[in-house]
């Protein structure tokens, strides 16, 4: 069925062909400025619907609900346990409605359904669940205070109002990861999708409201970064968490200076892959691949600089050649599909302006190394790109790609790879190779990055706190850490005497 025709006769918030609604308050209401976002499919350019702009006055009613929210007996006053089971319907919501929410993804975001049902879908589900079960769980301590005359006992309680603020790569996932610890911790939330995706934000928007989520506590607008930044400078807001580039990080550090809200910023990433010279090549080159076209490489923690020992250099790369140029790629509704576009035209431009700089200093393109022509110019495709001869001083080295490409360097021992590795501004992760378990255990310790991985990529799971050193950002999201990032820690006396 088209998707506009299904959408815009079942939803509210996500009236596509016309122009999107906002969650303000329980209600949905027609965006007040006529200013809009075009949703596209970046597969083929079609146009799904328009997304309004949300002005001033939107987004003070979003946050003047969310405050008043916080403390009425449906939400402020909610049990524990009653929180647990809505969170959990929030769940089953999302994996009763998987099928759409998949699709939604693909066709507004471009990655193939296997990554929107497996990852997103199935990922933001597992979130909410995990999350639940903090709910009845959120203990305060009793320390030992050195007192007669009192006690003291300590309590996590709600930051208050939080502003969250999505990316373009993987919308329904990273919604998830920031609503499920805030509202398993009581918060109340303004949440501004990326406008090149807001779809699936809204749609989820539908389903937590379905799902018995009392009104106020979960208000939507979609918009740019002038929506964004009315958000981050907004005196009710006491919290923002922020998932986004570096140099809008450092925008909101400077924004949100007036209240000095708390901040939690998940920012860019340059992932060092290092293949040690006993690495399982027949076990690791696979996975290294599955890496990079992950989403087309639109992934904060995707591999994007390869140090590859010298002495296997030469068969690394050509079994790389060989494993990437087999990657199919294509419309991610199509059946098969490993890889879809880019996100959006724009976007491959960057890419395709990274490696065209690198080619013009001086290194080769293995495989791809241009925009994708015939049936693919209708869509944001950028092919599977193995670079060699890459220098630290090219910018497809040192700078975030968020593409399938494969820059590779060589290195000769342990402390020089290191030291190449940590010398970046960047610290969010990395991936160790060896078949050497103190090797890996000796290199994992030394890098300096929030998440180091040894023989694996993996390292996304709701219990495994994630997040950034240096520009890669503040704070971290998922497991019990995020617990603290929506939570204050409140002592109160009592006297004895
Ligand atoms: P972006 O910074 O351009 O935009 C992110 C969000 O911020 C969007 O919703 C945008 O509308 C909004 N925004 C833009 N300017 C703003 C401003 N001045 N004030 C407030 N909000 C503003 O990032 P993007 O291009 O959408 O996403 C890609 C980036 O996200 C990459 O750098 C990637 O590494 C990063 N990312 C990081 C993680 C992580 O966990 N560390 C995860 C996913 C993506």
């Amino acid at each position: 069925m088209n998707l506009v025709e299904q959408s815009s006769q079942t939803d509210r918030g996500l009236v596509l062909g016309g122009l999107s609604n906002f969650l303000i308050d329980g209600q949905w209401r027609e965006p007040i400025s006529g200013s809009a976002h075009e949703a596209i499919n970046p597969a083929n350019g079609e146009h799904l619907g328009n997304l309004g702009e949300a002005t001033a006055a939107e987004v003070d009613a979003a946050v003047g609900a969310a405050r008043r929210a916080l403390d009425t007996p449906a939400w402020g006053q909610m049990l524990p346990n009653e929180r647990a089971r809505l969170l959990w319907a929030i769940a089953d919501g999302i994996e009763a409605n998987a099928a759409e929410l998949s699709r939604l993804e693909t066709l507004d975001q471009g990655q193939p359904l296997r990554v929107s049902a497996g990852m997103s879908v199935a990922g933001a589900a597992e979130h909410f669940r995990y999350f639940a079960g903090w709910c009845t769980k959120l203990d305060g301590r009793v320390p030992s205070v050195s007192r007669r005359d009192a006690m003291l006992y300590t309590q996590r309680v709600p930051v208050g109002v939080c502003g969250l603020i999505t990316p373009w790569n993987f919308p329904l996932l990273i919604a998830a990861w920031k609503l499920a610890p805030a509202l398993a911790t009581g918060n109340t939330v303004v949440l501004k999708p990326a406008e090149q995706t807001s779809l699936t934000t809204l749609r989820l928007a539908e389903i937590m409201e379905e799902a018995g989520l009392p009104q106020g506590v979960l208000n939507v607008v979609t918009g740019a970064g002038a929506t964004g930044r009315l958000i981050t400078e907004h005196s009710g807001i006491d919290k923002v968490s922020f998932t986004g580039s570096t140099a809008v990080g450092r925008e909101i550090v400077r924004a949100s200076s007036g209240n000095l809200k708390r901040l939690s910023l998940e920012l860019g990433g340059k992932a060092a892959s290092i293949v040690c010279e006993d690495a399982d090549l027949d076990k690791i080159i696979a996975k290294n691949i599955a890496n990079v076209t992950n989403n087309s490489g639109q992934v904060c923690g995707a591999l994007s600089r390869f140090y590859v020992h010298e002495s296997i250099a030469d068969e690394f790369i050509a079994r790389a050649q060989e494993q990437l140029g087999s990657i199919s790629v294509g419309n991610g509704l199509d059946e098969g599909i490993q890889m879809g576009p880019l996100n959006s035209f724009e976007h491959m431009e960057r890419v395709d302006e990274m490696v065209q700089s690198a080619l013009r200093e001086g290194a080769s393109a293995v495989l791809g190394g241009s925009r994708m022509g015939g049936d693919f110019a209708a869509g944001s495709f950028y092919p599977p790109t193995l670079l060699t001869g890459v220098t630290e001083q090219m910018a497809v080295a040192r700078d975030e790609i968020f593409g399938p490409v494969m820059p590779i360097m060589t290195y000769t021992d342990e402390d020089e790879v290191i030291a190449r590795v940590n010398d970046s501004e960047y610290g969010l992760s990395a991936s160790v190779w060896t078949e050497n378990l103190a090797r890996g255990h000796r290199l994992a310790a030394r890098i300096s990055a929030g998440a180091v991985r040894v023989n694996t990529v993996s390292g996304l799971d709701p219990a495994a706190p994630w997040g950034g050193m240096r520009a890669s950002g503040w704070g971290r999201e998922m497991g019990a850490e995020a617990l603290e990032a929506y939570t204050e820690v409140k002592a109160t006396w009592i006297g004895l005497d």
